[in-house]
């Protein structure tokens, strides 16, 4: 685990942000870590690339520099399945967390902490595409390449962030975290447009898988506290890992979670199982041996991903589901990540059909709160 909030080694600055406001700040957070300017981004990131040990070395620099093209994005999700009209933010890339299952190793072309600091770039984008999709419940986000608050120390995003969703619903803004990185939130006004959300795990893949992260029930602390504070809060239990014993400790920790944390306050709780390509499999053999997550009895998807078969699958959704209803949270919206519409229907009794089915169904517990 992260001893403590995470700081770099060094910070490279994209000659072009020197003053930008954001690169400022960074700076101002973090004064005692060395820096270097960069004047040729392009060849710093390509001799970056072919670096020995590139990914590990690459998750300890932070890169400050300029988004080109495009902030907003909508989730690539996975062909064949059933999509969840996600969008994303491309504001910070990759994460210091180094789960063992992170498909970042795997699909960022650069191997650094990138922030983008041309923040008035992001919000123009943003309210030409909130202007072009007037009255969708859209679900945006910034947790696909990197997790959203662990940085959130240093570039203090989500305050700005809440603060330009803030009265902008139907339009739904979530950060997604497995940290306990909270201070910003808590000392922001809530909104009832904005869920902060957890990815959770049984505490066994948590400290075998997830070594960097903190422990599951320090996550939970740090979602009653946000809970407390007014937020909605969101939990993802994804990838759900098998290996003997798993269901019953899954089980377990829902019980553990809707103790805590009242129904009334989750906005909505996602499922998914381990898949990833097979090319992520050389890169986990040899960046974590001692795994044994990648030799269960997996089957080639109809997206070209390993996944477990079928039968395995439902079985483990049923049970969460059923322990989910059992423990009070009958009403908290549940979807699944990645799933078929057969899946989709033999464990939640429905299927979504059209991008606003499923967008109109997380909305709705938001739109009736008074927060
Ligand atoms: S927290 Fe998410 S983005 Fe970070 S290493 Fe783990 S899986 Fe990857």
């Amino acid at each position: 685990m992260l001893k403590s909030r995470f700081v770099p080694r060094k910070i490279f600055i994209d000659e072009e942000c020197r003053n930008m406001p954001l690169t400022k700040r960074i700076l101002k957070n973090l004064s005692q870590v060395p820096t270097e300017t960069v004047s040729n981004p392009q060849r710093f990131l390509e001799e970056r690339r072919i670096s020995r040990d590139a990914v590990q070395q690459g998750k300890k620099d932070l890169f400050i520099t300029s988004q080109k093209g495009e902030f907003i994005k909508p989730c690539p999700c996975t062909p064949q399945y059933i999509g969840c009209n996600y969008f994303i933010i491309n504001l910070d890339l990759n994460c210091p967390l180094d789960c063992t299952y992170c498909i970042l190793q795997h699909y960022l072309y650069d191997p650094l902490l990138i922030v983008h600091a041309n923040r008035e770039d992001l919000w123009k984008q943003l309210d030409a595409f909130i202007n072009k999709n007037k009255g969708r419940a859209l679900r945006i986000g910034t947790g696909e390449l990197g997790d959203s608050l662990v940085l959130d120390h240093i570039t203090e995003n989500s305050k700005d962030l809440i603060s330009y969703f803030r009265g902008k619903g139907p339009v739904l803004f979530e950060l997604k975290t497995k940290t306990v990185n909270i201070q910003n939130i808590l000392e922001t006004e809530p909104a009832s447009n904005i869920v902060i959300s957890w990815s959770l795990n049984s505490p066994r893949i948590a400290r075998s898988e997830e070594k960097n992260a903190p422990p599951v029930e320090e996550r939970i602390d740090a979602a009653r506290r946000v809970a407390d504070k007014g937020f909605f809060v969101g939990f993802h239990f994804d990838p759900l890992i098998r290996y003997p014993g798993c269901e019953v400790e899954y089980e377990s920790l829902i019980a553990r979670l809707l103790n805590r944390i009242s129904p009334g306050k989750i906005a909505w709780i996602s499922l998914g199982s381990l898949r990833f390509p097979p090319s992520l499999k050389p890169i986990i053999q040899e960046r974590f041996p001692r795994t044994k997550i990648i030799y269960e009895e997996m089957v080639k998807g109809l997206d070209g991903k390993l996944r477990y078969f079928r039968p395995s699958r439902l079985d483990l959704y049923k049970r969460i589901i059923r322990c989910l209803k059992e423990n009070g949270g009958e009403k908290v919206p549940l979807y699944l990540c990645m799933e078929s519409d057969t899946i989709w229907r033999e464990a939640l009794g429905w299927v979504p059909r059209g991008k606003e089915s499923l967008e109109s169904y997380l909305s709705s517990p938001l739109g009736n709160s008074k927060v």
